[in-house]
């Protein structure tokens, strides 16, 4: 019996041996500044471009038209795509800003704060998990200077068509800057800057089985010779310039190390995580009747969002959490905040169900045995809490 039944992958993930041991070893060998010019720092040179080779690979096809800048998360990783962006150029003052209405709110509020700049901001409706296509493309005009639509929302794992959405913003503005938060899709799915056209992409370590501290933003060439992005964080010049202060090299090399194994793993650990949301999905609705999947029409693996019968999400994860099991309410950034989510609201739910859902999250470690446990204890505290209420 494990002494926990992690199903909290969303909000972060066990770091791997291979991301440990490539941090300690960038700490005991290569803990040289990288921008220092003497052998220390070059061996942490060569170590950081490495690693920074590593990611950009896993970003898949057409990730060579582009480079990797290392952030301190993938909150970072969207302010600096969002507000670098928009802000490069004078001309792009007051110009139109396309993005959806259930972005995490790093996105959200930095849009938000766009916003109160000047800039003309449109949110593009996401009911039932998908980009509502007609609102895009009538939002997507030639006013249109930089779009920013998530890949896979982190509460209730809809996949959104990017691809489409970058075609239907392009039409109308063909120079428009086009970004992606691919924070929970990375190494779930082709997250391509090929498949999709995006010239940004934002992950972050700590999703994939690295530590926390450590996020990328993958950047189209072209943004960066048209100097259509401008640094969020200005100081020494590291990261190309788009990001100065020392990189976190202990970090970055713990996330790459976990980067190789997640893509050597990539199709197997898909297809187990897809295997093992549509178990939990069925012993759901076997055990616990009366809960309901809030069921996008596309979703990344790993992922499910269940509204329960009458019983706030608080009051579950509690009662969860008092027999070793984690899952979360919402998602993990807003849980504490005690507001119900706007992104479960954006998908179609009342406040009150999106009180009452919770959000279960697997990752590759997780097996039948954890959702059996999960499904069965999820029984008992439905239906003792609901005896309490009678
Ligand atoms: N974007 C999405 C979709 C997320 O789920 C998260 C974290 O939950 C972030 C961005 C922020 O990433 P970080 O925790 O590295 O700042």
């Amino acid at each position: 019996m494990k002494d926990m039944i992690y199903l909290d992958n969303a909000a972060t993930t066990r770091p791997c041996e291979a991301a440990i041991a490539a941090a300690r070893r960038a700490m005991t060998e290569e803990w040289g500044n990288p921008s220092s010019v003497y052998s220390a720092g070059n061996e942490a040179r060569r170590a950081l471009e490495r690693d920074r080779e590593t990611v950009r690979g896993a970003f898949g096809a057409g990730a060579k038209d582009g480079r990797v800048i290392f952030t301190a998360s993938g909150t970072e990783a969207n302010n600096t795509a969002i507000i670098g962006a928009v802000t490069a150029k004078a001309r792009n003052r007051g110009g139109r800003v396309l993005t959806t209405d259930s972005e995490h709110p790093s996105v959200a509020r930095a849009v938000d704060r766009l916003e109160a700049l000047g800039y003309e901001v449109v949110r593009v409706p996401t009911a039932g998990g998908a980009i509502d296509m007609a609102a895009l493309a009538q939002a997507a005009t030639d006013r249109v200077i930089f779009a920013s639509f998530m890949t896979a929302n982190n509460e209730t794992g809809a996949l959104y068509d990017v691809a489409a959405a970058v075609r239907a913003v392009r039409a109308a503005s063909p120079k428009a800057i086009v970004h992606t938060d691919a924070v929970q899709a990375f190494l779930k799915c082709d997250i391509s800057p090929k498949k999709t056209g995006v010239d940004m992409i934002s992950v972050s370590a700590h999703k994939v089985n690295a530590p926390k501290g450590s996020g990328a933003l993958w950047v189209r060439e072209s943004v960066i010779t048209a100097k259509s992005l401008s640094p969020y964080i200005v100081g020494g010049g590291q990261e190309s310039g788009m990001r100065s202060g020392t990189e976190n090299t202990a970090g970055i090399a713990a996330f790459a190390a976990a980067v190789a194994e997640g893509a050597a793993h990539f199709d197997e650990r898909r297809a187990a995580l897809d295997e093992l949301r549509e178990y939990a999905i069925g012993e759901l609705g076997r055990v616990v009747p009366e809960a309901r999947v809030n069921q996008p029409k596309k979703a990344v693996a790993g992922i499910i969002s269940v509204t329960l019968p009458d019983i706030r999400s608080e009051t579950a994860l509690n009662f969860l959490s008092g027999r070793g099991i984690f899952v979360s309410a919402g998602s993990a950034c807003s849980a504490r905040s005690g507001k119900a989510s706007g992104v479960l609201v954006a998908f179609g739910l009342s406040e009150r169900e999106a009180d009452q859902t919770i959000r279960v999250s697997l990752g590759h470690e997780n097996t039948r045995e954890d959702i059996d446990a999960f499904a069965a204890a999820l029984a008992e505290g439905v239906a003792s809490l609901q005896r309490t209420k009678r």
